[in-house]
């Protein structure tokens, strides 16, 4: 799940600011592959639509981002999604990929324990998630077996976790920048908001694996007194991180910074080569059709207590469509 698509063809900077975007680009004198992401109506139409108090809706586009990176980054045709479960204000957040740029997202949370996290100012990523873990599932249709990588969070943030599965499972050197901003502007009748977000995802993938080699992970119950196996980081790795730590939060939402522009301003002394960008959009795979199979693979029990003043009424959680049946279309009794 890290390398871009190399086959495509790499093509001259554009100063333009595009939105809505996945633009891989490569370091190839640091051994660095990566790819930005830069979201505009995509994230504000997802979060708008939703209205989560302020601090849920950013941490969902935090996790809109780091889906979409990671899920445009597969070669595979399917879906790809990422879900968190976790003891925190905000439980649950789903955000379904699928390629080659189709995303939905939704986040159940407490409302009590949110209005308390605000009231507060303890609405940072770690303390809204809480501890639990996020679990990422690659779904290739019923004819495949599904893939999931597990890891734990434990009151950090989505991008520690990101690091974490990257250092357990994949043993690919990587670190993940995500932003989320509100950009004001003002408007007839009283300023208006529209939300934005964006990330970079930076990894070390050199040919010689050896120079790959992370610090061996804590030994925990190693007898005091005995030092850690250290491994020194590989140069290169280590001027990409350096390079990666400056990017400043604005930046990666500001809408009059190209994507193409950033990965220059971050790059241009080792060189950066970037390929042909791929377009993201927000679209809900719900239909009329999947609702009612569903509804029809519940119990004839269930069917009948669902049924509300003589119609039965599905709203979909990703994007509020609601779906109206009559209890005969779906075999209920309609008493
Ligand atoms: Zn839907």
């Amino acid at each position: 799940m890290n390398s871009p698509r190399t086959e495509i063809p790499s093509r001259a900077p554009s100063a333009l600011a595009v939105d809505d975007i996945v633009l891989p680009f490569e370091v190839s004198s640091l051994d660095l592959r990566g790819r930005i992401v830069r979201l505009g109506p995509v994230v504000d139409e997802i979060l708008e639509k939703h209205a989560y108090p302020a601090p849920v809706a950013k941490l969902l586009g935090e996790a809109v981002v780091l889906t979409v990176m990671l899920g445009s980054a597969l070669k595979i045709e399917g879906r790809f999604i990422m879900q968190t479960q976790t003891d925190g204000p905000v439980r649950m957040l789903v955000v379904d990929f699928t390629a080659p740029g189709k995303v939905r997202a939704c986040a159940r949370y407490d409302e009590g324990r949110v209005a308390e996290a605000i009231a507060s100012g303890r609405t940072a990523s770690g303390d809204l998630l809480g501890e639990g873990h996020l679990a990422m599932t690659i779904d290739q249709g019923p004819e495949m077996s599904r893939y999931q990588g597990l890891v734990a969070l434990a009151g950090g943030t989505l991008e520690d976790a990101a690091h974490e599965y990257f250092f357990r499972s994949e043993q690919i050197p990587t670190r993940v920048r995500l932003a989320v901003g509100e950009e004001l502007r003002q408007a007839r009748g009283g300023a208006s908001h529209r939300w934005r977000a964006g990330g970079i995802m930076l990894q070390f993938l050199p040919k010689s694996p050896e120079r790959a080699r992370m610090p061996d992970l804590d030994p925990g119950d190693a007898p005091e007194g005995v030092a850690p196996h250290v491994v020194p980081e590989d140069d290169a790795w280590v001027e990409g991180q350096a390079l990666v730590s400056t990017v400043e939060d604005l930046e990666l939402i500001d809408p009059g910074l190209s994507s193409e522009r950033l990965v220059y301003r971050l790059f241009h002394e080792p060189g950066v080569r970037v390929f042909e960008p791929g377009g993201v959009r927000a679209e809900c795979s719900c239909s009329r059709e999947a609702v009612e199979a569903m509804l029809k693979s519940f119990s004839q029990e269930d069917r009948d207590h669902m049924v509300e003043d003589g119609r039965i009424s599905v709203t979909c959680e990703f994007c509020s469509a609601n779906y109206q049946f009559a209890p005969a279309e779906i075999g209920a009794k309609s008493a």
